[in-house]
């Protein structure tokens, strides 16, 4: 079976790919079985060493993983050079953090108690289509770190990256078996990643409906999960904030990856005093996303990534937007950047669109501004806008959600820990956290008593 692996941005063919089935998964997990105990005997400063080439290899050949990112998702190539630049800063993040997770002594009677931080073995990571090479990074630089061999499926329609860093990591001379990519279906390579016996964790992010699915999946063998899925963000603007600010690094929250973002802020609350200056100056922010050709040096928002992605997006606009903006006709999966009013009880305002559709929702006061914000299933991400301080570490406390910021539309750093509350899952990414999501704390007691 053949994969067209297509550029939405042209609806063209990038590259026609062989598809996995479930004997070449599980190839891949024994190859990955195989190479572990050699890869987590390792001494630290040689993985160290390993993790920093590979950081390395992908800042040398950063434009190459840029312009194959671009072309296979259909993202801005000024978005696809800051997300390689993070994908080293990553593998740098990680190699660094190898001699610095430590085990802890602990006082007990009759002798030495230590932990131990121990690999899992083979880890299967499984990825969505938005960011490929960016969240493949997240999951495998704290999974090599840790001693663990892995299995990495991308989405289907964005395979590319993942095939080339996993070539890179073999020229950084990490030894073959330790880093695989399957591609394939995910009811096919992911379901099998999710039932074999010899994979000890799922690393999956994806959508909320899979994500259950893969967790269903995972207890037959009682295998560890963590589950990074979809969001519904607020960025909660009250009238004391600066409005301008405000308005101004809103498109960006959620036009940016065409709003294909498990964390765009996809509605946007404002306090009913504000309103109207904010809506007029939003407006004018949004007329200026610049839409086209992702490979040109200043656009701002590119396709969708597929035309089915497209249908769905529309599904989600009805009656009269307050503003739709521009965007090439085509060929390509193009969709003009949408702003809805609307009330957090509509479909907009409850479901991830994963497109560029914002809604905007009036709020009175403080405690509706936190009742409407978490009247959702999910809790990702979100900003909070004020110049009072006090107020903004209520409500950031107040809002159900693993990350928020302060007058920023922030959600991603290598050193923070990322993940989501409610249904948007749970285990966290990046930081020196996600070390012990990739590990098993082992308790050991030494007896000195003579
Ligand atoms: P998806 O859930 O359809 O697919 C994600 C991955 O799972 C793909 O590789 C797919 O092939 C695989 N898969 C599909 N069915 C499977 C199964 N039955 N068993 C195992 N694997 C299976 O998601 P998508 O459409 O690729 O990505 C969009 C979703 O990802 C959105 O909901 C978005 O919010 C979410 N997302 C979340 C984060 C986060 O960090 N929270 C980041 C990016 C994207």
């Amino acid at each position: 079976m053949t994969l067209q692996v297509i550029n939405p941005a042209t609806a063209q063919s990038l590259a026609e790919l062989h598809q996995a089935g479930v004997e070449e998964t599980d190839r891949a997990v024994a190859r990955a079985a195989a190479a572990f105990p050699r890869w987590r005997a390792l001494a630290p400063n040689d993985r160290i060493r390993l993790l920093r080439r590979l950081a390395s290899l992908v800042e040398e050949h950063g434009e190459e993983l840029a312009r194959l990112e671009t072309r296979n998702v259909g993202k801005p190539i000024s978005d696809s050079r800051a997300e390689v630049g993070m994908v080293a800063d990553v593998f740098h993040f990680y190699a660094g953090a190898i001699d610095k997770h430590h085990g802890q002594t602990i006082p007990v009677a009759g002798g030495v108690d230590m932990t131990f931080h121990e690999p899992l073995g083979v880890v299967g990571l499984i990825v969505p289509w938005n960011f490929p090479l960016n969240i493949s990074s997240w999951k495998l630089g704290p999974s090599l770190a840790c001693g663990n061999t892995v299995v990495l499926k991308p989405a289907e329609l964005t395979p590319m990256s993942a095939l080339r860093l996993a070539e890179l990591a073999l020229d950084a001379g990490i030894p073959e078996g330790v880093f695989n990519v399957v591609v394939g279906p995910g009811r096919v390579v992911g379901e099998r990643l999710v039932e074999h016996p010899d994979v000890s964790k799922i690393s999956f992010t994806g959508s909320t409906e899979v994500g259950a699915r893969v967790m269903r999946g995972a207890a037959a063998t009682v295998k560890r999960v963590s589950l990074e899925l979809g969001g519904k963000s607020a960025s909660v603007v009250f009238a004391d904030a600066d409005i301008e600010k405000a308005a101004a690094a809103a498109p960006g929250a959620v036009f940016g990856n065409a709003g294909q973002d498990c964390c765009a802020r996809s509605r946007v609350l404002v306090q009913r005093s504000a309103y109207d200056a904010f809506v007029t100056q939003l407006v004018e922010a949004v007329a200026r996303v610049k839409v086209g050709d992702p490979e040109k040096e200043d656009t701002e928002m590119g396709p969708l990534i597929s035309e089915q992605h497209r249908e769905t997006v529309s599904s989600f606009v009805e009656g009269t937007p307050l503003f739709v903006g521009n965007a090439p006709d085509g060929p390509g999966f193009w969709y003009p950047c949408t702003v809805i009013e609307a009330s957090n009880t509509d479909r907009v305002a409850q479901e991830e669109v994963f497109g560029p559709v914002l809604a905007v929702i009036p709020f009175e006061d403080e405690a509706e501004a936190v009742r409407i914000a978490n009247d959702t299933p999910y809790g990702l991400s979100g900003s909070v806008w004020t110049r009072d301080g006090a107020r903004a570490l209520r409500v950031v406390r107040a809002i159900d959600t693993g990350v928020i910021s302060v007058n920023a539309n922030t959600s991603v750093r290598v050193a923070t820990p990322f993940g989501g509350f409610k249904q948007s899952g749970f285990g966290r990414e990046l930081g020196m956290q996600a070390m012990d999501g990739y590990s098993e704390v082992k308790n050991v007691f030494l007896a000195t008593d003579s």
